[in-house]
């Protein structure tokens, strides 16, 4: 089978197509998730699961039922972003894993699954996309409204596998800082969603400008405006700027979303817009 849909008799597990009982099942957890949004950047440490974590923490807060997989599988941080790095896993009689939840936020990480977070994760290819599918077929998702997913760096096998599983999904967020050399990395997950004709919802700027706590003068640390010419030189929407702000770092180490730590820092309401931009896909 090689639709999306799955055919109305099929189970996961039915006789007539037993062979591809692993895409069967594949298909039926994608056919119950609403919308699918791909979080990606060319660069590390520009803010991607911070953005992924927060994205998907305020639309379950809206009262969505969302999913969050990060599939960042050589440096998961969304465990700790959200507070849930000593879960235990627990499965279901059928033994699928139930994952994790935040208020309405199921969530799922290979950082569930080490031993302790100093654990290595050394794997070929191969292994990595058999994880990646398996993350989506073998999780109990449920019915979700949207599954949020964050990618590691780059244009390797995590995101190439996720697009490829996800084809009909509604887009990916790029997320960018301000920097030549991170834009330029950037850039490549541009043309990496082009070459595979896969949807750019827009991009971020991310650590965009400093805004004084004391006196509210805004510096550009790293410069800005690389989101934007990115946009325009892709031809893809340009969904916002946010700041640099501490509140954003406090939050992501103690394990809440900035979207709910402080509702009324810079970012917080810097990161409105963007989310006012990604509502309208619902
Ligand atoms: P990536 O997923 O791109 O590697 P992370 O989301 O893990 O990046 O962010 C890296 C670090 O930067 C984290 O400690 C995070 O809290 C911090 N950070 C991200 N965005 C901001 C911001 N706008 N202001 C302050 N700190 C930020």
């Amino acid at each position: 089978m090689s639709s999306e849909e799955p055919t109305a008799s099929c189970s996961g597990h039915c006789s007539d197509c037993a062979s591809q009982s692993e895409d069967c099942q594949l298909n039926l957890v994608l056919g119950a998730i609403r919308h699918k949004i791909v979080v990606m950047s060319g660069k590390g440490g520009v803010g991607k699961s911070t953005v992924a974590a927060n994205l998907a923490a305020a639309l379950a807060a809206d009262g969505r039922k969302v999913g969050l997989l990060d599939v960042d599988l050589h440096g998961p941080s969304i465990p700790a972003m959200l507070g849930l790095d000593h879960v235990e896993l627990q499965q279901t009689e059928n033994g699928k894993i139930i994952p994790p939840e935040v208020g309405n936020l199921k969530v799922m990480s290979v950082g569930f699954v080490l031993e302790n977070s100093d654990q290595a994760v050394i794997w070929r290819g191969p292994a990595k996309i058999g994880v990646i599918k398996q993350f989506l077929s073998e999780i109990e998702w449920g019915e979700l409204d949207c599954l949020v997913v964050d990618c590691p760096p780059g244009t390797g096998d995590e995101p190439l596998t996720v697009c490829q599983l996800l084809p009909n999904a509604d887009g990916a967020v790029v997320v960018t800082t301000p920097q030549r050399v991170a834009a330029d990395d950037v850039s490549k997950s541009l043309d990496f969603c082009s070459q595979l004709g896969f949807r750019v919802l827009g991009i971020v700027e991310n650590m965009s400008c400093f805004v004084c706590p004391k006196c509210g003068e805004i510096t550009d640390i790293f410069s800005s405006g690389a989101g934007e010419r990115l946009a325009e030189k892709f031809h893809v929407p340009f969904l916002g700027k946010l700041p640099i702000d501490p509140a954003v770092c406090r939050a992501g180490d103690t394990g809440r979303p900035f979207v709910e730590y402080d509702r009324e820092s810079p970012a917080a309401r810097a990161f409105e817009g963007v989310l006012a931009v990604l509502r309208k896909l619902f």
